[in-house]
């Protein structure tokens, strides 16, 4: 999770690491890969922008409910493409990560109708109860709970997909207003943020119109929800709809620009890493996914990655420690196989070798396209020609998928593409291969040796890494 209160930006020179709070550790796991318990949780994560607290802080929701990706990709891009100058923008881009991860509405019942009340028993109680206290939060202003619903919604009927009982494009409020609160004119507000967002629309089928659901009316649906229950305590809340008639880009790309508009109705000053169009959107949406565990010993690229990646070193002795570089990737299973799933879709599948591990490793002394360098585990090198890893007393080196006459250690061995055998690559395009360290029987750490050439990632040393915040 990015720290609190970080104004830095993510470089583009650097690789953001966004911890994803999944504690899949915890785990039982054998070395005989008997069956094994595990309990995997996956806790949505809160990432707090901006570092003014006495400034308007904006609270944004993606996926209370997993089948809806225009909400949550548009929320986790405004954590990794997002810089906040002025004001306070904090995201839960997956509150409901295991539905997301199942591509469900919801794997334990919606979500969204848990906000009135509901039993300890419920397997999503802890999760509401987190995400109620986040809302009631003295410095949260404005709430916006992001969806994407059917059809397009109009306040009068023009044909099955255009109508008052359809919600896609679409503001909702639970009542025009809210007394005593802060940005409580939710109407006049909701209006405004319209206006906004209409004069950048795509086609004018996409137009958005303001929906008042007059909940305390007798809505008896709607008080189940989130929105209500941030009404019920005083705080402006408004639900988001975009179309699922629309691709998963242009759903994000309309909730961005409501989001927008809403930062700028409230004075928040933002900087954002790609150009507000849907071709973008989809691009920023696609960006190279990156995973390490184990106190990063264990570093995979999962960009374009292999169906399935084998023999991958793990150890039952330690905590996974999973982190990644967006907060909707994450890893599901146990023992055998385990999933790499990035929001609703599936990246990759690893087969874990379990084995013992080594900490002793820091740094692994390379020598690529003649220029010396120190990568630490979890980094990646981008080689041009060759590499050569430097021998170091104690270490021996494997390299997956090289291929030469004799010796057990690889370092000390000029490595060029030629020399690889394409298939055990860990991408597709077969030029992405991993760079394995042991200690005697001992997995040490590993790099990844990457021959795209074309990738503007330069070689691991300036990577930051950003550890788990403790909520
Ligand atoms: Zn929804």
């Amino acid at each position: 999770m990015k720290p609190v209160d970080s104004v830095a930006g993510n470089g583009r020179h650097c690789l953001m690491w966004l911890y994803c709070g999944l504690m899949l550790c915890l785990m039982l796991l054998f070395p005989s890969g008997a069956m094994l318990a595990a309990t995997a949780s996956l806790d949505f994560t809160l990432h707090k922008q901006g570092a003014s607290p006495s400034a308007p802080t904006l609270l944004i929701i993606g996926g209370i409910q997993g089948d809806e990706p225009g909400g949550f990709n548009a929320a986790s891009l405004l954590v990794t493409d997002y810089q906040i100058d002025y004001g306070n923008v904090w995201v839960v881009p997956n509150l409901n990560f295991e539905s997301i991860v199942h591509r469900s509405r919801g794997v334990h019942g919606d979500m969204n109708r848990k906000f009135l009340d509901l039993a300890e028993q419920d397997p999503e109680y802890d999760t509401v109860q987190k995400i109620k206290s986040i809302i009631l939060n003295k410095q949260v202003d404005v709430v916006l709970n992001l969806h994407d619903g059917s059809g397009y919604y109009r306040p009068r009927h023009q044909d099955s997909l255009h109508g008052p009982h359809r919600w896609g494009q679409s503001l909702i409020v639970d009542q025009a207003e809210l007394d005593d609160a802060r940005y409580g004119n939710l109407s006049e507000t909701g209006e405004r943020v319209i206006r906004r967002v209409n004069q950048r629309l795509l086609d004018s089928e996409h137009r958005y119109h303001l929906k008042n659901t007059h909940t305390r009316k007798g809505d008896r649906e709607m008080e189940k929800t989130l929105t209500y229950f941030a009404i019920r305590n005083k705080k402006a809340a408004f639900g988001v709809e975009a179309s699922k008639s629309l691709n998963t880009e242009f759903r994000a790309f309309y909730h961005l620009n409501v989001i927008e508009a809403f930062m700028q109705e409230m004075g928040i000053e933002f900087r954002r890493d790609f150009t507000l169009e849907p071709a973008h959107v989809k691009q920023a949406i696609e960006k190279e996914l990156y995973l390490a565990m184990f106190n990063k010993r264990l570093f995979l690229d999962m960009t374009n990655a292999r169906d399935w990646l084998r023999y991958v070193p793990m150890t039952p002795r330690q905590p996974m420690q999973i982190e990644a570089s967006n907060p909707l990737l994450a890893v599901v299973g146990s023992g055998r196989h385990y999933k790499v799933r990035y929001g609703n879709r599936g990246v990759a599948n690893l087969h874990p070798e379990f084995m013992e591990f080594d900490d002793s490793l820091k740094y692994i002394p390379v020598l690529v396209d003649d220029r010396y360098k120190l990568v630490r585990p979890g980094e990646k090198i981008m080689v041009r020609n060759n590499f050569m890893v430097i021998p170091q007393t104690e270490y021996r080196v494997n390299i997956i998928g090289f291929v030469h006459d004799g010796v057990d250690d690889e370092a000390g061995v000029f490595v060029s593409y030629e020399n690889f055998m394409p298939r055990f690559s860990i991408d597709r395009q077969a030029k992405k291969f991993r760079v394995e360290v042991y200690r005697g029987d001992k997995f040490s750490g590993m790099i990844l040796a990457d021959f795209t050439q074309q990738s503007s990632v330069d070689a691991g040393v300036d990577l930051a890494y950003y550890p788990r915040q403790a909520d």
